[in-house]
């Protein structure tokens, strides 16, 4: 039988208290480049547990360091995720409270932690999360692209293959797209984004957020082609990669060549192989077609 208590620690931080419960797992972020990012809250409860797994214990020692954090450190990436997992639920069941750290912003964002907050929801072990950094929701909120609606695909796949599969499977989407791409292929990838969603769809390219060599360049995906290509600077650094959804036509108006090919087709065809047709062709709506096609019929 697995005993649980709760201690809770009050430490009064500049006015206000940061309070750290025993047996708890606190999710941490932490800057994305600039260390002034470091929110207090995140500061004074990584001083506060009695152990952090962090992605890369090297990797965040110096930031630690910095901020005079000295908890006591052990490595918690996607190779040994699975391996550890039970030793840091087993510290929590016997009441220790840990941070789960990654090497840069939100932990879980495209980075190790799945599994061990999953397996403590399981346990029923409180998860905290301290929020903070992440890229996606920085480039986002600088894109001048509609926020209102977005979905977040992560890495894209590493093959051109898979990737304009992938680039495919989105080409209709009319919610804002938002990837994480690395030096590596981020040239690559735009380039298979201009041939797939077209060169013409506005897109935006946010390199090194929060860093001194920060850009956030905005232009169609056939423009960010053409800057990569004449500044090799554009291609260095970290990136998130956004584009702009298909964007809607209203339902009552239908794309003039789609209309034009189905009139063709209705001359020899009947309504529904004519409007199966001309979508298939133009791209357009099969149901938008085969209304406009009963429409056109009932003209005749
Ligand atoms: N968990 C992190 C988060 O919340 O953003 C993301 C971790 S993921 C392994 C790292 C990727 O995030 C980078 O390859 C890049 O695509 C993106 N990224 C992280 N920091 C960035 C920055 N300062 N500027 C632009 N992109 C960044």
């Amino acid at each position: 039988m697995v005993c649980f208590w709760r201690i809770s620690n009050q430490v009064s931080f500049l006015g206000w208290s940061v309070s750290i419960t025993n047996g708890t797992l606190y999710v941490v972020a932490t800057p994305i480049g600039n260390r002034e990012d470091f929110p207090p809250r995140a500061v004074e409860t990584l001083k506060q547990v009695q152990l952090i797994a962090a992605e890369d214990t090297r990797h965040s020692q110096p930031l630690l360091r910095h901020f005079g954090i000295q908890t006591h450190l052990m490595a918690l990436h996607e190779h040994n995720e699975r391996q550890v997992l039970g030793g840091i639920v087993e510290r929590l069941q016997e009441g220790d409270s840990v941070a789960l750290i990654s090497d840069a912003g939100t932990p879980l964002v495209s980075d190790p932690g799945f599994p061990l907050v999953r397996e403590c929801h399981r346990e029923g072990i409180p998860v905290v999360p301290v929020p903070g950094p992440s890229a996606l929701v920085t480039a986002l909120s600088a894109s001048g692209l509609p926020t209102d609606r977005f979905i977040f695909e992560g890495f894209p796949p590493r093959t051109q293959k898979a990737r304009q599969e992938q680039f495919e499977a989105l080409r209709r989407e009319p919610r804002t797209l938002v990837f994480y791409e690395s030096s590596h292929r981020v040239k690559e990838c735009v380039r298979d984004m201009a041939e797939v969603f077209g060169p013409d769809r506005p897109a935006v390219l946010a390199r090194e957020l929060t860093k001194l060599h920060e850009t956030i360049l905005s232009d169609t995906l056939g423009g960010l082609c053409d800057a990569m290509e004449s500044d090799p600077n554009q291609s260095r650094g970290e990136f998130v990669l956004l584009v702009a959804g298909e964007e809607q036509t209203t339902e009552e108006t239908v794309d003039p060549n789609a209309e034009r090919v189905l009139r063709i087709l209705l001359e020899e065809l009947p309504v529904k192989q004519a409007s199966g047709l001309a979508a298939k062709i133009s791209g357009e709506k099969k149901n938008r077609l085969y209304q406009l096609a009963l429409e056109l019929r009932g003209e005749e």
